[in-house]
């Protein structure tokens, strides 16, 4: 038989390294096996675009608490690793170009302000680190922000906001992780044997299996897979979302700039012939067709960079998981169109853009797009997941939250949001109901 371990962690994304993390600071457990099929962090936790955010309006404050208490961490290992996370705090800048959303841009600031995200300042700029500050005024958004297009009518910038690498956030959770007796196993979890309704071990593919009271599903976009294991049916879908690494070589985009998001419905700008030959096709007539907002970019890279990341989830729904993901060729000029419609300069490339580099992988989440985080009903099971498009960001407190489940600490005020049984709860179901913007990009 071998040595049984007290914890055993399915999933070494950044979800579980931050589970394993939380749980080994407990100190209450003398054996915490990490497994993975696959090395650590190389599923979706590399692919991402490792930009995070406090501006998660929604019916009620969980998410900006949730996140502000992740950003406070994420802060703590900038300081612990003297910044070798590269974080920045930047913003999110939210931009349309119909005066008529100016009001609704107004309210999410102050809501989001009475949710706890932050001061919101109406058409009074300056170098806040927190809080939203909405311009209203054209004249305003084109001397802070002179490269996006003189139709932008009004902008959002949120502040606590930016981005981080998510590859040295990991490798620095894994190694404190490791260094406080963390085994990390090269494995695929097959089963979780149950007997009396608890957990008792998981099966391994190499044939063996490993004793354990207590499991955790940290198996990304392979959550519900892992769940059936124990009999249980998630409510989580996975959409495919793609990222392009692009060479701004012209420098159209200034390399300070901040997260940038169109968040207007599009119609892209084809010439009168290229239209033609698209529309004439099935397959590429939705490229003539009215697209979604949320086209969004922001620089990569330190010194001497001129990358770009690019990404529009013009096509998300509910798709299979397939490993390695595979992408639409179509993307890199769709997602340059896009961004062209508010950063004018980047038409300079239409017709001889430089080869993009394509990946992505899987938003796996839930309808409303918050995690699930907390006991799965069989006793001895947890799940830490369907983070979606923010699990890098959520990682810190997501692991936070899940050792306190775990541990039986007591739990902050925004835990409930994020229990799988917050779905059986009818008042849950009617805020939710009332509530279509998922904050999704
Ligand atoms: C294009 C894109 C852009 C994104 N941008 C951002 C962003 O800007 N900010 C942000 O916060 N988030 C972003 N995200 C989301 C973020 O990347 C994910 O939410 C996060 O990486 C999920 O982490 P995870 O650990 O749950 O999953 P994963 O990283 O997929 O890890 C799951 C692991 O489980 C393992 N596994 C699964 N089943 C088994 C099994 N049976 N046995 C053993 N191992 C198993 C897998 O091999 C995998 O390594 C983005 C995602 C994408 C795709």
């Amino acid at each position: 038989m071998p040595n049984p371990a007290d914890v055993v962690i399915c999933g070494a994304g950044i979800a579980g390294i931050s589970a394993a993390y939380h749980l080994s600071l407990a100190r209450k457990f003398k054996r915490i096996v990490l497994i993975d099929e696959r090395p650590p962090m190389s599923f979706t936790s590399d692919k991402s675009t490792e930009a995070y955010r406090n501006w998660w309006p929604g019916p009620d404050g969980a998410m900006i608490a949730f996140m502000n208490r992740s950003i406070d961490l994420i802060e703590e290992h900038a300081r612990q690793t003297n910044n070798a996370i590269h974080l920045n705090r930047r913003g999110y800048l939210y931009a349309t170009g119909d005066p008529n959303r100016i009001p609704a841009f107004i309210i999410a600031a102050r809501r989001a302000a009475e949710q706890g995200a932050g001061p919101a300042r109406v058409n009074d700029y300056g170098d806040a680190a927190d809080g939203a500050d909405v311009l209203t005024d054209p004249a305003l958004v084109r001397k802070h922000f002179p490269y996006l297009t003189p139709r932008a009518a009004a902008v959002i910038h949120a502040r606590r906001c930016g981005w981080f690498s998510s590859t040295e956030l990991g490798a620095h959770l894994l190694e404190a992780a490791r260094a406080a007796g963390v085994e990390l196993l090269n494995d695929k979890v097959i089963g979780v044997d149950c007997a009396g309704g608890r957990v008792r071990g998981v099966r391994l593919g190499n044939g063996g299996g490993l004793p354990t009271g207590l499991f955790v599903d940290a198996a990304g976009p392979f959550i519900a897979e892992v769940a059936r294991y124990l009999d249980l049916d998630l409510p989580v879908f996975s959409e495919r979302h793609t990222k392009v690494a692009f060479r701004d070589h012209l420098g159209v985009v200034p390399r300070d700039a901040p997260l940038i998001v169109w968040t207007d419905p599009q119609v892209l700008d084809w010439s009168d012939d290229e239209r033609a030959v698209l529309a004439e096709d099935d397959e590429t007539r939705w490229m003539t067709e009215p697209l979604p907002g949320g086209a969004h970019l922001r620089p990569e890279g330190g010194e001497g960079s001129n990358i770009l990341l690019m990404l529009w989830a013009y096509d998300a729904q509910p798709v299979p998981v397939v490993a390695p993901p595979e992408f639409d060729l179509s993307f890199p000029d769709v997602v340059l169109r896009g961004l062209a419609t508010m950063l004018p300069g980047l038409k300079a490339y239409y017709g001889n853009a430089p080869k993009p580099m394509i990946d992505g992988g899987y938003y796996t989440k839930t309808k409303e797009n918050r995690p699930l985080i907390g006991p799965l009903p069989v006793e001895g099971a947890f799940v830490i997941g369907a983070l979606s498009g923010y699990g890098i960001m959520a990682a810190p407190v997501a692991g936070e939250l899940l050792a306190a489940h775990i541990v039986g600490d007591s739990l902050p005020e925004y835990a409930p949001a994020f229990l799988l049984s917050r779905h059986d709860d009818p008042a849950y179901r009617a805020m939710m109901a009332q509530w279509d913007d998922t904050g999704q990009l």
